[in-house]
C-alpha cells in the first residue's frame, strides 16, 4: 500500500509540475544569469605567491612542486616581477640559509637570504607587498621550530628535544626585527610558539615598527601535508615531529582558542594552515573573528596532489585548481597563500 502511494504521489508530480515544483534551475539558464549570481569571485589580488630564496645563481626545480623553484636573490625579484605583472600583489618569502646551526643565526644576518631578496625585491618593484615568514626551522640544523630543550638550555621537567618557548620567543624577535630593517611590509610568525604574537609587538613597537602588521599563522596543524614544503624549503626535523607546538588534526574548537588569543595579542591578520582538508577549521574562525582578514595556506602536499594528477592527465589541473581556490574562499578565506597563484591569476584572465 505504502509503495502505491509514493508511485501514484510520483506520477502526480510528472501530470502537474507547475504547481509546486521550485526552480532554482532558473538562475542557472544562461553564463550572464549564472555570473549575476555568483556569490565567491576569484581575483589575482586574493594571491600571495611563496618564493623560496637560497644563495647562489640560477634557479632548481623542486621535485615534489613541479613549476617550483628555489631561486637566486636575482630569480626571485624575476619571478616577483612574474607576480606583478599578472596581477599579484603580494609574495611570502622563505630563505635557505648557507649555513644551518642550532639557534640559525643567519635567520637575523643583516645580510642573510631573506634579509637580501626583501631589500632586492622593494628596490625593483616598491608596490609588491613583501610578506616575511618568522621562524627557525629552516635555519637550525635540528630542523626544529625553536631552540630545543637540551645542553645549556636543558630543563629536567621537560622532554629532551621539546620545542622551549619562551627562549624561542627572543630568536623569533630578532628575526621580525631584522626583516622589519630591511624592509619587509608584512611579518607573519609561523612556529605556533605561546605568545609569539605578542611578543613581536611589543618589540616593533618599541623599535619605532608601530605601523608593520602582524599575519599570525594562528591555527597551523601538525599536517601530512607539508611534505614537499620539506624538500623545497630544506627545513624537515632531522628527528620527531612539531606535535608539541602545532594543532592536532582532530581539533576544531581548540582553533578557536588560538586565534583568539592572537587577536589578543594584536594579531592584524590570521591564518589557517593547511587549506584544503580544513575548510570547516577557515570557516568558524572567519565566522568568529568576521573583523581580521584571514588569510588560508594551500600548502605543498595540495599543489603536489594536483600536479601528479593532472600529469597524468587525470584531472583538468586549471578547473581543479580554481575550483579548490574559490572553495577555500567561499569558506572564509579573504587572501590565499598558493603555489597556484602565477597559473591561476593566467587563467582567471582568461
Ligand atoms: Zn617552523
Amino acid at each position: 500500500m505504502a509503495l502505491f502511494e509514493i508511485g501514484n504521489r510520483q506520477s502526480k508530480t510528472v501530470t502537474h509540475p507547475s504547481s509546486f515544483v521550485r526552480r532554482p534551475r532558473r538562475l542557472r539558464t544562461t553564463p550572464a544569469l549564472r555570473a549575476m549570481v555568483r556569490e565567491t569571485e576569484l581575483n589575482a589580488r586574493d594571491f600571495i605567491y611563496p618564493l623560496f630564496v637560497r644563495h647562489g645563481q640560477g634557479r632548481s626545480e623542486i621535485r615534489s612542486m613541479p613549476g617550483i623553484y628555489q631561486l637566486s636573490v636575482e630569480e626571485a625579484v624575476h619571478d616577483a616581477e612574474a607576480a606583478a605583472m599578472l596581477g599579484v600583489s603580494a609574495v611570502i618569502l622563505f630563505g635557505i640559509p648557507a649555513q644551518k646551526d642550532p639557534i640559525g643565526l643567519e635567520n637575523f644576518a643583516e645580510n642573510g637570504i631573506v634579509q637580501q631578496a626583501i631589500r632586492a625585491i622593494k628596490k625593483e618593484i616598491p608596490e609588491m607587498v613583501v610578506v616575511t615568514d618568522v621562524c627557525l626551522c629552516e635555519y637550525t640544523d635540528h630542523g626544529h621550530c625553536g631552540i630545543l630543550n637540551t645542553g645549556e638550555h636543558f630543563q629536567p621537567s621537560l622532554p629532551e628535544g621539546y620545542v622551549l618557548n619562551d627562549p624561542t620567543l627572543e630568536v623569533l624577535n630578532k628575526v621580525a626585527i631584522s626583516h622589519a630593517e630591511a624592509g619587509a611590509d608584512i611579518v607573519a610568525p609561523s612556529g605556533m610558539i605561546d605568545g609569539m604574537v605578542g611578543t613581536i609587538r611589543g618589540t616593533l613597537d618599541r623599535a619605532g615598527y608601530n605601523n608593520l602588521p602582524i599575519l599570525s599563522y594562528a591555527v597551523k596543524y601538525a599536517s601530512s601535508f607539508y611534505g614537499p614544503f620539506r624538500e623545497a624549503a630544506e627545513g624537515a626535523p632531522r628527528f620527531g615531529d612539531r606535535k608539541s607546538h602545532q594543532m592536532d588534526p582532530a581539533n576544531v574548537r581548540e582553533a578557536l582558542r588560538e586565534a583568539a588569543l592572537d587577536v589578543e595579542e594584536g594579531a592584524d591578520m590570521l591564518m589557517v594552515k593547511p587549506a584544503l582538508a580544513y575548510l570547516d577549521v577557515i570557516h568558524v574562525v572567519k565566522d568568529a573573528f568576521p573583523e581580521l582578514p584571514m588569510a588560508a595556506y594551500n600548502v605543498s602536499g595540495e599543489y603536489a596532489m594536483v600536479k601528479a594528477a593532472a600529469a597524468n592527465g587525470w584531472i583538468d589541473e586549471a578547473k581543479v585548481t580554481l575550483e579548490t581556490l574559490t572553495a577555500m574562499k567561499r569558506a572564509g578565506a579573504d587572501l590565499i597563500l598558493t603555489y597556484h597563484a602565477l597559473d591561476a591569476a593566467k587563467w582567471l584572465a582568461g
